[in-house]
């Protein structure tokens, strides 16, 4: 059975020049980076020291600003309630908005029964914030505002050059969540106004559990660390560094940065195919999320009258996401597709393709193919799919 892996907002595979990078440093270069006595530790740390610059290459930071994390989860952690800690007793206000990832709503959610105010702006029924609305919602007391820059399950982008200007002109730390959008388009923290921005390695080609907190220096963010202990990284995440890990980050940063426009363009064209091939292919097909502001591998489409499950069990040899089990360890309808206004019935029906690097042409037609026949068979078979849905 052939496989074909469109699930890349999930995860991606690890790109076999990242891995190269990171051998060494499994094998000979094997030192702690804390290490000051010997050249097993110096040659981590160089290593390291690389990485962080690969990495502020990329967003137009300085190596400096570099604080490096298990992940996306942990740096979205460190960041909201790293800020928030810094007030200590006195409580604040967060501004954050619906679709964003689990790490950054459970985050507020946990300030939130320390004491914290926490503002969830709505989105339109693209999934964008309107800049605007952030804009009100700011107080007095407004410590953070948090929004990602490109949504997991749907693409869309968020307008962070608007945002971010309105929190340096109302002196509020932007954290945003850039998981899904560091290395496919740019993401530059001078340019959006960016004060701390979560980024993590496999989501472009790198390796999973390690990724990087970007925290501005000048002006000079403050955060209390999460983990306490031998006080790396300026003390802001203590733990022996994952020197494989961050050295594969960095390569994986590089890679991106060379041939992001080149990329970004076959992607697009890639989910551009796909996309023209199913809408032709079938009808009652809806697109989820932003018609052009999304990220160019998501194709988040509801196909009225199956089941998203079902859909998926039946093309067992492709690798894809449905929105009725997004959070995979839940079977809701996916909030994301719920704070779009997308009803309960279109939610349970979507599917997230998510093409990557190592998707091919052929791939693209093959899964278009098996898609519209599987979606014929299930609305053939479907005790409520209209007369006009089943095909004569
Ligand atoms: C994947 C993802 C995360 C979590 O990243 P990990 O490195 O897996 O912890 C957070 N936010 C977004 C938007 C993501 O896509």
């Amino acid at each position: 059975m052939t496989h074909i892996y469109l699930d890349n907002q999930a995860t991606t595979p690890v790109d076999p020049r990242v891995l190269d990078a990171m051998l060494p440093y499994f094998k000979q270069d094997f030192g702690n980076a804390a290490s000051r006595t010997h050249s097993y530790g110096w040659a981590a740390e160089s290593a390291v020291d690389r990485g962080r610059e690969q990495i502020a290459e990329l967003i137009h930071g300085d190596a400096r600003e570099i604080i490096f994390t298990s992940g996306a989860t942990e740096s979205d952690n460190l960041a909201i309630k790293g800020v928030a800690a810094v007030r200590r007793d006195r409580g604040g206000h967060l501004i954050t908005q619906a679709t964003e990832h689990h790490a950054v709503l459970d985050s507020c959610k946990a300030l939130k029964r320390r004491g914290f105010d926490v503002t969830v702006l709505s989105v339109d029924r693209y999934g964008q914030v309107e800049p605007g609305a952030v804009s009100e919602a700011i107080r007095e007391d407004t410590l953070l505002v948090s929004i990602m820059a490109a949504n997991n399950e749907i693409g869309t982008l968020q307008p962070l050059a608007e945002i971010g200007a309105i929190c340096r002109e109302r002196n509020v730390l932007f954290h945003c969540d850039a998981a899904q959008a560091v290395g496919k388009l740019p993401v530059d923290v001078q340019a959006f106004g960016i004060d701390l921005l979560s980024i993590s390695a496999h989501k472009l080609y790198g390796p999973k559990g390690v990724g990087a907190l970007y925290v501005r220096s000048r002006p000079r963010v403050r955060l209390v660390a999460e983990i306490d202990g031998g006080g790396h990284e300026r003390g802001m995440r203590s733990g022996t560094l994952n020197v494989p890990g961050i050295v594969g980050l960095g390569a994986a940063c590089e890679l991106a940065h060379a041939g992001m426009a080149a990329e970004g363009a076959r992607i697009r064209r890639l989910r551009e195919r796909l996309k023209t091939r199913l809408f032709d292919g079938m009808d009652d097909i809806h697109l989820n999320g932003h018609p052009e502001k999304r990220l160019d591998g998501n194709l988040n489409v509801s196909f009225e009258g199956v089941d998203g499950e079902s859909l998926m069990v039946g093309l067992g040899e492709i690798a894809l996401s449905s929105g009725s089990a997004c959070t995979s360890a839940s079977l809701e309808p996916s909030y994301v597709l719920r704070a779009l206004g997308v009803p309960n019935r279109l939610a349970e029906s979507s599917i997230r393709f998510g093409i990557g690097r190592f998707n091919t042409e052929a791939e693209i037609d093959t899964a278009a193919g098996r898609v519209i026949e599987e979606v014929g068979r299930l609305r053939d078979i479907s005790p409520y799919a209209s007369p006009k849905r089943k095909r004569s």
